[in-house]
């Protein structure tokens, strides 16, 4: 039996360009050996997106439309989209086609030749602006210092899943999240196709410096406890600083209520450093608890009965659908 592909469109006021975006996705469609579905998320627009969608529902049964009840966010209507998808396999793709479809059929192709992930790369972004490209060139490189898992460098959320990437994914539970950081984590076989992203086919982008800020910082704050750490790193110059200069003091019995003062002064900026430091790691340590991934994600197991292997395969008490 032929494939089943999910492809999950969030949407954020894009009437400008969504009935072509449909359009283009049903010829490219009706091209493909596979049976397909598209799920579009409509995050709390406020023009006609989803009116349009709902149009093109009354005419075609695989269309699918996830409406929330207002802006909920980009990453949060990809999570809630996977939910939704029946696919043996789930592309995300860009409601604007910024991602071209026809990198689907590769993404396809390595996907059956046995990886459960395949990333869409950025080779070439067209119509962005040279900030926006500086500015997430940047953000990937610092991640990658930061950050305790290896995401790929310049990609974005244009992947293929297979079911059983999109099953583990449904098992991370975070408030605010990354959705290219937990694809990292959960990891499994992973690999990539090139691809050109292309200039937007109509409207302006919809995240604004403010979204992107926000999406870097839930990226370094969910994967990296380094940031947390810093003060303990800051704690280090006052306390040698004192330390040095205490041992200057007493070689040259320089003590006067000055230089006391000074050596005082240093050894408790140095403490409240290192104080906060402690505290840093210490709510790391919630942050990790609150966050509430699972502790492992197992990829296959053998031999063993029904029974078990749902056991194995669940380690918390949060159950997979499905
Ligand atoms: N989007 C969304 N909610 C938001 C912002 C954006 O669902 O709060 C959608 C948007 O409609 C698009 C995708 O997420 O389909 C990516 O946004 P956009 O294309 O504006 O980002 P860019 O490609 O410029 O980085
Ligand atoms: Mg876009």
């Amino acid at each position: 039996m032929a494939d089943t592909i999910s492809i999950v469109l969030p949407v954020f006021n894009e009437e400008a360009g969504i009935k072509t975006t449909i359009e283009t996705l049903e010829r490219y469609v009706s091209k493909q050996d596979e049976n397909y579905e598209l799920v579009f998320v409509d995050d709390g627009s406020k023009d006609e997106s989803a009116k349009i969608i709902k149009f093109e529902i009354e005419k075609n049964d695989n269309i699918k439309l996830v409406e929330f009840s207002r802006n909920f966010g980009h990453q949060l209507a990809i999570t809630a989209g996977l939910q939704y998808t029946k696919g043996d396999a789930v592309v995300v793709m860009d409601a604007d086609l910024q991602d071209p479809p026809e990198v689907i059929p590769r993404m396809i192709e390595k996907w059956h030749e046995g990886y459960d992930i395949v990333y869409g790369k950025r080779k070439q972004r067209d119509g962005e602006t040279f900030f926006k490209k500086f500015t997430s060139a940047m953000f990937y490189r610092t991640f990658k210092k930061l950050a305790t898992i290896d995401m790929p460098l310049d990609t974005g959320d244009f992947r293929l899943m297979n079911r059983k990437a999109v099953q583990q994914m449904q098992r991370l539970h975070e408030q605010d999240p990354f959705v290219r950081g937990q694809v990292t984590w959960i990891g499994f076989k992973q690999t990539s196709v090139e691809y050109h992203r292309h200039e937007r086919i109509a409207g302006e982008t919809k995240y604004p410096l403010s979204k992107m800020i926000k999406l870097a910082l839930d990226g370094i704050t969910s994967f990296s406890m380094k940031p947390l750490q810093l003060a303990n790193i800051f704690s280090a110059l006052p306390l040698v600083g004192g330390l040095v200069y205490l041992i200057y003091l007493i070689a040259t019995g320089g003590f006067t209520a000055t230089t006391v003062g000074i050596t005082l002064m240093l050894f408790s900026v140095g403490l409240v450093f290192l104080s906060m430091g402690i505290f840093g790691s210490y709510l790391g340590r919630v942050l990790d608890q609150v966050n509430d991934r699972p502790r492992f994600v197992v990829s296959e197991t053998v031999g063993f009965d029904q029974r078990a292997k749902t056991i194995h395969h669940l380690d918390t008490r949060q159950q997979v659908s499905n």
